[in-house]
């Protein structure tokens, strides 16, 4: 047994690899099943070469031996001789080690990427205190071999005993690290990252049951039962997703995965990824947030790809041309099977929108070339409780405005529109207000939200209530003045009007760009982060017999017509959802008691 050193610079490394990973040391035991995988995928090409006379399985087995406190992973690949040993972990695998601490050292803070760098063999020192290689080449009259290192710099290396091709790595853990004695530890790391590795894996002799991904498969071969118990498989407590893409890219990028859109309508979080990632089946990651856009996010399924740089920094990713690329192409794949959806099944579509209209819009915001994509599956529920594209309604529309109210329910002021025969999207969603904008500009057309302004159309301008009286005034300036004194409110604008509808008494307008404006913080910071309140117009209607009756009734009850004045312009606010919740009691107290005096004087 010779005795020798790793390198000059070696002496701090083992330490810093320790401390660094302390976080994801799990990941040890999917660098070195890696490298068993690696090594049996190594000898399966020499054999279809003919150029190696390999007999045996292929397989991999991880052992746990309790009393001895090590862990042993074997595997039937094609070995190493001794120069081999020396080159490859003395030199190339402990330099690959070395790099990774000088680019990792130091940053201070711990970059959630730093589990995906592929370091190697050396990552077994992260939970042992030695590891020894046992070691037999495929080569005809190879000699075993045995290395040995302790974690300091100096290794022993010699003849060893191993009598069968391949590689037996034991590591002996370190007192911090015996919970990968538990056998169930182990396991559950196994399936984690082994699940769909090509090659058998046993745990203490029993198999794993990995087994061939359905990804690799072509997808006309699989079939809709496969995909659903793929999916159940990655994720066992979800219900069945909506539909699914396959991947499968060979250029520019290699890309193989499927993509599954999840039937639950979860609460949109960027931070919770559900696309693992793999790396030539071996899975790396489940945090994808810096290979595609947001949107995508909501999406559950796997990819696995060789080209995704994942041992390189954050930033580096984002303006790494493969990866623009592939989240381009995935969004592409996605839009297509969306046309394909809203083509071929339509009722599905709509009745699946409420779970795919976030994605969508969020899509639209995020990406202006998968808007362009999508662009006519972007569906709005109308007045007639019909669904419409944008470009559908425009084409009805002879002004190419666009009405749109935020309530989701019907209203008298609803009514009154749909009774002239003027359609209205309901767009009721926060992030709808965004996507207004968006289309706005994008279209250039106009939204009007029906209770933004006073549409022309609404008014009767043959009923204006103009004559003068004694002291000069019309009746809707009297009207006007009286609502105005009876609320007392110094912000609030007050307009008498003449409406086409008699039914409704009064209309509460907002600002649109205000309300927008406040929406928009609302939506982005929090629905209190709002600053202000859009600027309000109270218009009363002249022609509404609640208005002329209260009239009627301020020349003998002036303190119960003021009151009900009140409860109108209370009632506009709750209509509208613009109640503070602070105002709500107010509000409803004050309803009371008009409702007390009315029936007094009934
Ligand atoms: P990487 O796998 O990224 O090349 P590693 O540090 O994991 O780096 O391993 C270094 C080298 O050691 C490998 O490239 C391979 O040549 C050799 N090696 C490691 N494990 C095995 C194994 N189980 N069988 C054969 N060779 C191995």
């Amino acid at each position: 047994m010779r005795q020798n050193n790793l390198s000059v610079h070696s002496e701090n490394i083992l330490p810093i690899i320790k401390k660094w990973l302390y976080s994801d040391k799990d990941i040890f035991l999917r660098e070195l099943v890696s490298n068993a995988t690696d090594a049996l995928n190594k000898l399966n090409i020499l054999r279809e070469q003919s150029q190696a006379e390999a007999e045996g399985k292929l397989e991999i087995s991880v052992a746990i031996d309790k009393s001895a406190k090590t862990i042993t992973i074997t595997d039937t690949g094609i070995g190493m001789t001794e120069e081999e040993v020396e080159k490859y972990i003395a030199q190339i695998a402990f330099s690959g080690a070395e790099e990774f601490v000088a680019k990792y050292q130091s940053e201070t803070e711990k970059d959630p990427i730093i589990g995906h760098f592929g370091l190697g063999f050396y990552s077994a020192y992260m939970v042992a205190s030695r590891v020894d290689i046992a070691t037999l080449s495929y080569l005809p009259d190879s000699k075993p071999v045995f290395w040995s290192c302790d974690g300091t710099s100096a290794y022993s290396i010699g003849a060893g005993t191993h009598s069968t091709r391949g590689t037996q790595i034991t590591l002996h853990l370190d007192d911090q690290n015996l919970e990968y004695l538990e056998e169930t530890k182990v396991q559950e790391l196994l399936k984690r990252y082994c699940t769909f590795m090509p090659f058998p894996i046993t745990l203490n002799e029993k198999p794993l049951g990995n087994k061939a991904p359905l990804w690799l498969k072509a997808p006309n071969e699989c079939s809709e039962k496969e995909y659903l118990e793929f999916y159940h498989q990655l994720f066992p407590l979800d219900p069945d997703p909506l539909f699914w893409v396959h991947l499968n890219v060979d250029y520019p990028f290699h890309l193989q995965g499927i993509l599954f859109f999840p039937k639950i309508h979860r609460r949109f979080d960027s931070q919770e990824s559900a696309i693992k990632l793999f790396c030539n089946r071996v899975f790396v990651s489940d945090h994808c947030k810096d290979v595609l856009p947001d949107y995508l996010m909501i999406l559950r399924g796997a990819i696995d790809s060789p080209d995704i740089p994942l041992n390189v920094s954050r930033s580096y990713l984002q303006i790494d041309q493969n990866v623009r690329q592939l989240s381009s192409h995935i969004a592409k794949k996605i839009a297509d099977r969306l046309a394909n959806f809203y083509k071929t099944e339509k009722d599905n579509y709509i009745a699946a929108w409420p779970e795919i209209e976030l994605f969508l819009k969020l899509g639209t915001l995020q990406d202006e070339k998968f808007y362009d994509r999508i662009k006519d599956l972007l569906i709005w529920k109308n007045s007639e409780d019909l669904w419409t594209t944008i470009p559908e309604y425009l084409e009805r529309k002879e002004d190419k405005k666009i009405y749109y109210t935020s309530s989701d329910r019907a209203s008298p002021l609803l009514q009154i529109y749909k009774d002239k025969k003027i359609e209205i999207l309901f767009a009721p969603l926060p992030i709808d207000i965004a996507i207004i904008q968006f289309l706005e500009k994008k279209l250039s057309t106009t939204f009007q939200r029906i209770d933004g302004q006073l549409d022309s159309s609404l008014l009767d301008p043959a009923r204006d209530k103009t004559l003068l009286d004694a002291e000069g005034k019309s009746e809707a300036t009297r009207i006007a003045d009286f609502i105005r004194a009876s609320l007392d409110q110094k912000d609030l604008e007050i307009e008498a009007k003449s409406l086409s509808s008699d039914v409704l008494p009064a209309l509460l307008l907002l600002d649109e760009n205000q309300r927008r404006l406040r929406d928009y913080i609302a939506l982005t910071q929090g629905k209190h982060a709002s600053p202000f309140q859009p600027k309000k117009t109270f218009v009363v209607n002249t022609n509404s017999k609640l208005i002329q009756a209260i009239l009627r009734l301020q020349q003998k009850h002036p303190s119960a017509a003021q009151q009900m004045a009140q409860g109108i312009y209370n009632l506009s606010l709750l209509g509208q959802g613009e109640v503070e919740p602070g105002d709500l009691d107010r509000a409803v107290s004050g309803q009371m008691q008009v409702l007390e005096k009315l029936a007094d004087l009934l």
